[in-house]
C-alpha cells in the first residue's frame, strides 16, 4: 500500500443492525491512522456503477444507533458475472481505492473471494447478518437484536394467546440456520423450535403433537425457521389442526420486522470491535480474511473457509427445553 491508502466500505445482502456501528468504527479507525476511507453506495452494485463518496468522521457521527446501513445494502446478479466484477475492479482504479472491506454475510464473501482470486485487491470481511450462520466468529453483527427483537413478538404474542386459549405458530428466519428460532425459542419460553438442523418430517410433527404436551396448557407458542419445513408455520398449523381440530392456531410470519431497530449495545459493541479489527489487520498486511470474534478474542479467518465450513448448532442437553416437544 501506498503512503495514504484508500479503503472502500460497503454493505451488501441483507441489512443487519449494527452495520452502521462496523462503518463508523472502520471510518474513524482508518482516519486515525492516516487512510482515506471511500463509501460504496448500494453493495457491489454501487461499485459496479461508481456510487462512491469520500468519508470524513462527521459522516459517520451520530449512526451508531440507527438500525439498517446508511450506505444502503442490495442484491448484486451482475457481481456474479466476470464482465460485472471486472467493472467493479475499474471503479476502484478510477477512485485510486487501494483495500476494500466488505460487511455482509456469506454470499457477499463468496462475491468477496471470487474477486480477490481475479484481481490484486486486499479484502476483509465483516461478518454483518442476522442469521449468526458464519464460521468462524461466535456471533455475527446482528444477530443478537434480531434475538431480542423475536424474543419482545413472542412475549407480546403470549399475553394475547393466552387471553385466547390459541396455539400460535411463528415463522422465523435464518437462511439454512436455526440458531434464531432455537435461541428465541428459549429466551421467549415456547413450546417446541423447528429448526433445519434437525429437520422433522409431517410424521414426526404429528406423533409430537399427538403426545398432547399441551394438556395442560392453556397457550402454546412454536417457532418455525423458515426453511426447516416445506410449507413453513402455516403448513404446521394445518397439521396440528387436522389432528386436534379442537385447536385454534394462529400464523405470525415475522418477516423483515427481524431486520429493523437500533442495534442492541453488544451489537454495536461487537461491529465497533470488528470494524477496528479489519483496519488492524489491514495494517498487518493480512488480505481476504474475515473478522470474528471466537472466545472474546480477535480471530481473522480465510474468506473460503468462513464460506465452506457449516457453523452448526451443537447438541447441548439443555436445547431439549426447546425443540420439538410440541
Ligand atoms: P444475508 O446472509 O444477510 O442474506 P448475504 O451476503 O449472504 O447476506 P447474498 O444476497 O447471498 O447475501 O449475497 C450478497 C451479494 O453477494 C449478492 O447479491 C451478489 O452480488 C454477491 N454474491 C453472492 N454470491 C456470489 C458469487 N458466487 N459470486 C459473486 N458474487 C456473489
Amino acid at each position: 500500500m501506498d503512503k495514504t491508502p484508500t479503503i472502500g466500505v460497503l454493505t451488501s445482502g441483507g441489512d443487519a443492525p449494527g452495520m452502521n456501528a462496523a462503518i463508523r468504527a472502520v471510518t474513524r479507525e482508518a482516519i486515525c491512522n492516516g487512510m482515506k476511507v471511500k463509501a460504496i453506495y448500494h453493495g457491489y452494485q454501487g461499485l459496479i456503477d461508481g456510487e462512491v463518496k469520500e468519508f470524513q468522521t462527521q459522516d459517520v457521527s451520530g449512526i451508531i444507533q440507527r438500525g439498517g446501513t446508511i450506505i444502503k445494502s442490495a442484491r448484486c446478479a451482475e457481481f456474479q458475472t466476470p464482465e460485472g466484477r471486472k467493472k467493479a475492479y475499474k471503479t476502484l482504479q478510477r477512485e485510486k481505492i487501494d483495500a476494500l472491506i466488505v460487511i455482509g454475510g456469506d454470499g457477499t464473501f463468496t462475491g468477496a473471494r471470487n474477486f480477490s482470486m481475479e484481481y490484486d485487491i486486499p479484502i476483509i470481511g465483516l461478518p454483518g447478518t442476522i442469521d449468526n450462520d458464519l464460521w468462524g466468529t461466535d456471533a455475527t453483527i446482528g444477530y443478537d437484536t434480531a434475538l431480542n427483537t423475536i424474543t419482545d413478538c413472542i412475549d407480546k404474542l403470549r399475553d394475547t394467546g393466552a387471553s385466547h386459549d390459541r396455539i400460535f405458530l411463528v415463522e422465523v428466519m435464518g437462511r439454512d440456520a436455526g440458531f434464531l428460532t432455537l435461541n428465541a425459542a428459549i429466551a421467549g419460553g415456547c413450546e417446541a423450535a423447528i429448526i433445519p438442523e434437525r429437520a422433522p418430517v409431517p410424521e414426526q410433527i404429528e406423533e409430537a403433537i399427538k403426545r398432547g404436551q399441551r394438556k395442560s396448557k392453556n397457550s402454546s407458542i412454536i417457532l418455525v425457521q423458515e426453511h426447516a419445513f416445506e410449507g413453513g408455520a402455516n403448513k404446521v398449523a394445518q397439521l396440528i389442526e387436522q389432528v386436534h381440530p379442537e385447536y385454534s392456531t394462529r400464523v405470525t410470519v415475522l418477516g423483515h420486522l427481524q431486520r429493523g431497530g437500533s442495534p442492541t449495545a453488544s451489537d454495536r459493541i461487537l461491529a465497533s470491535r470488528m470494524g477496528v479489527a479489519a483496519i488492524q489487520a489491514l495494517l498487518d498486511g493480512q488480505r481476504n480474511v474475515m473478522v470474528g470474534i471466537q472466545n472474546d478474542e480477535i480471530t481473522l479467518v480465510p474468506l473460503n473457509k468462513a464460506i465452506q465450513q457449516k457453523k452448526d448448532i451443537k447438541e447441548d442437553s439443555w436445547h431439549a427445553i426447546a425443540t420439538l416437544s410440541l
